[in-house]
């Protein structure tokens, strides 16, 4: 997927900062956007001894070929050891940390303090940077504060508000948005996937959840639960819960009781807005039902039932009886419809 092509606004206003450069650079977007790869080909570029017309790094030179083996002189990536290692947990070894340490914070100052091996820019990219600990941050924004000369710091972030605010106020930020939906088309279909509008609409926009739904089977779920409300009040709760809870279990963690209540959400925007006359954002391919099922719902218990769901998503990250939960859930849906 060319995060460049679906960012072509984004990447003109990096470029267009190249000449006077920041010490400090904040992507902001939602998660699935690609923030991250973005912020990776421009470190690239800016290394790159070659670049092409349009800003994009060659490829070929010595710089190039040492970013790409993970190995330039001149850039460190800070990011949680869980991303580092992904996936690849032993038996008795430590849980990799969540976290951006202030360890990790601390191996920046010999490479701050030595310059630039190619005489250029020095590279700093912290992805996600609300995942710095208190300490990390603290001892971050004290370089944030005295920036040395020639060193640019690339911080990522889809949750910016978790950040200090004395970090954000150093940071340009630079927002990243939800591509246009040509683009991402475009992108999913050069990656083999045939109806991308429907997979865009359900990721709301992301086009990399969109690829992940497409191709790996994580989105059957969301055809489990869409057919299931798609009942309205013949709907049967205990069965729907059972099948939502039996897709959590066997999903081993990568789907969560939270994003099911947050694909709920989606389903009471969707049956909002055909209730105001204006047409659905997410479950396309469900519009003609949640036409039908809207009409029978009195406008304020969607308000209230919305209300419900804030509080149980909520709820969905504490531990929990997820069988109970969600037949509690649907429970309340159901009586969206009662008369
Ligand atoms: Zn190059």
């Amino acid at each position: 997927m060319n995060v460049l092509d679906l960012h072509a606004e984004t990447w003109t206003s990096l470029q267009a900062r190249r000449a006077r450069l920041p010490h400090a650079l904040l992507l902001i977007g939602q998660k699935g956007l690609g923030k991250f790869a973005l912020a990776r080909e421009f470190a690239a570029s800016l290394l790159c001894e070659q670049a092409t017309a349009d800003g994009r790094a060659c490829g070929a030179c010595l710089a190039c070929n040492w970013f790409g083996q993970g190995n330039h002189p001149d850039f460190r990536l800070l990011q949680p050891d869980a991303l580092a290692d992904e996936g690849e947990l032993e038996e008795g070894k430590k849980k990799p940390s969540q976290q951006i340490t202030i360890d990790q914070v601390r191996e920046l100052d010999e490479f701050l303090g030595v310059g630039s091996h190619r005489g250029g820019l020095s590279i700093v990219l912290v992805n996600p940077a609300e995942a710095m600990n208190r300490n990390a941050a603290n001892s971050i924004l004290k370089t944030l504060e005295e920036p040395p000369s020639n060193v640019l710091f690339l911080l990522v972030s889809s949750e910016p508000s978790r950040l200090l605010p004395t970090i954000r106020s150093r940071c340009q930020a630079i927002p990243v948005g939800v591509p246009s939906a040509a683009a991402a088309g475009r992108v999913l279909a050069a990656a083999g996937v045939a109806d991308g509008e429907h997979w865009l609409a359900l990721s709301g926009g992301s086009p990399r959840f969109a690829l992940e739904m497409a191709t790996t089977g994580q989105g059957a779920w969301l055809e489990t639960l869409s057919a299931r409300l798609a009942g309205g009040r013949n709907t049967d709760p205990l069965a729907a819960a059972g099948d939502l809870e039996k897709l959590v279990k066997e999903s081993k963690g990568r789907l969560q009781l939270k994003q099911v209540i947050e694909a709920f959400q989606k389903w009471l925007i969707d049956l909002t807005l055909v209730a105001n006359g204006l047409p659905v954002r997410y479950f396309l391919a469900q519009e003609p039902k949640i036409t039908m099922l809207a009409d029978m719902i009195p406008a304020v218990r969607l308000i209230h039932f919305y209300r419900n769901l804030n509080q149980r998503r909520q709820e969905a990250e504490q531990p929990l009886n997820g069988r109970l939960f969600l037949e509690g859930v649907f429970l309340d849906y159901r009586a969206l419809f009662s008369r």
